[in-house]
């Protein structure tokens, strides 16, 4: 079976990884030359629409992807020729921050106050609904903390509103969250479901830094709620692949901030901490096989390696560490790797993170 991908960057590439052993075979599509999945498989360089390639794509038994910011366009006409996971349905909403909430909203699963913004009397308009402290943000194409500025006073918001107006708009209201968590659904082709517990993020400047898994003092009743929001999102979405839902807790209360269409950056850990890793369960899940156990092995941490890897062999020199390198070229705030951390207890875990933080940050 081919798998065909759009996107080629670490999260094909780890796909990629995951799907060998099952006997996939892949083919990746991304304008950029030398992306990370390139060493493992064919990579067909071209821009979203190219006719050439698209017809290469369909070719595949199925077609996924791996970045949200692909043209709805180019997945809705992969579909008139092959499958194709998740539907452009789904990505069409996971990829406008507007219609995200709104589903929220929709399926009762409680979210910031917002509004649409796109023009400065919307703004005005959401700003005296909502109130400050706020957040403006670009409906599309944000990621890793960027197309968005918290707003804490009026000055901010014209600051915010010449940084980021001409573009679609969301403001919402400032979410004062204990931590972030979050939860990696995966649905097959026959409705069957696994979810991950729930993990525990930490980021630095806008890009994740740090993930605990589980989330400390992991409440049963809040990873059920958890469950029961993401089980509503796959099934008004027909959902097929895995999905990440984001979440803040407010004093035990879970309020949804975003979710991601593909495997996420949170569900790393589930390579080696997990019974079935994201990865294999996504694959699983748009081939049409049955799902893997989504528990937990024992406490894990996930640290991203931002602009640079550690030195390898102190990193793997801690019991139970273990390294990805992307392949990237180094350079700054960009995501080269990721290191895993598998403890023996809580504390153990946490001991582990301390020493690789130390090598991470010299
Ligand atoms: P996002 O791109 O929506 O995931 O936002 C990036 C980060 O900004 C989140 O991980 C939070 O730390 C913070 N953030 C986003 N939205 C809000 C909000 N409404 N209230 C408080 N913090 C927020």
């Amino acid at each position: 079976m081919q798998v065909g991908v759009l996107g080629a960057g670490q999260l094909g590439r780890m796909l990629a990884l995951a799907g060998y052993p099952l006997g996939l075979r892949f083919c990746f599509l991304d304008p950029a030359e030398g992306s990370p999945a390139n060493a493992l498989a064919e990579q067909v360089v071209a821009p979203w629409d190219d006719a050439q390639a698209l017809t290469r794509l369909s070719e595949c038994d199925v077609v996924t992807f791996e970045f949200e910011n692909v043209p709805v366009e180019t997945v809705e006409m992969l579909a008139t020729r092959t499958r194709v996971c998740p539907s452009a349905g789904a990505l069409a909403v996971a990829r406008d921050r507007l219609h995200e909430k709104t589903a929220f909203q929709e399926l009762g699963i409680p979210t910031a106050k917002f509004a649409a913004v796109g023009d400065e009397p919307s703004l005005r308009a959401a700003l005296s609904r909502i109130g400050l402290p706020a957040v403006l943000k670009t409906r599309c194409f944000g990621y890793d903390g960027k197309g968005q500025r918290v707003l804490r006073t009026a000055t901010d918001a014209d600051e915010a509103w010449r940084e980021l107006g001409g573009q679609p708009l969301l403001l919402e209201a400032f979410v004062p969250f204990s931590r972030e968590l979050s939860l990696i659904a995966v649905r097959g082709r026959s409705g069957d479901t696994r979810f991950y517990p729930l993990v525990e993020n930490e980021h630095r400047e806008g890009i994740l830094h740090l993930t605990r898994a589980p989330a400390r003092n992991l409440d049963p009743a809040q990873q059920a709620r958890a469950e029961e929001h993401a089980r509503r999102l796959l099934e008004r979405l027909d959902y097929v692949g895995a999905l990440a839902l984001e979440l803040f807790d407010v004093d035990g209360t879970l309020h949804a901030n975003e979710i991601a269409p593909r495997v996420h950056n949170s569900g790393h850990w589930t390579i080696e901490g997990a019974q079935t890793s994201q990865f294999e369960n996504h694959l699983r899940a748009i081939c049409g096989l049955p799902l893997g156990s989504a528990s937990a092995k024992g406490p894990t941490a996930m640290l991203n390696c931002v602009g640079r890897l550690p030195p390898a062999a102190r990193v793997l020199a801690i019991a139970g560490a273990h390294l990805h390198d992307y392949g990237k070229l180094p350079r700054a705030r960009r995501k080269v790797g990721h290191v895993t951390l598998c403890g023996d207890s809580p504390a153990d875990l946490e001991a582990k993170i301390a020493e690789a933080l130390t090598l991470l940050e010299e």
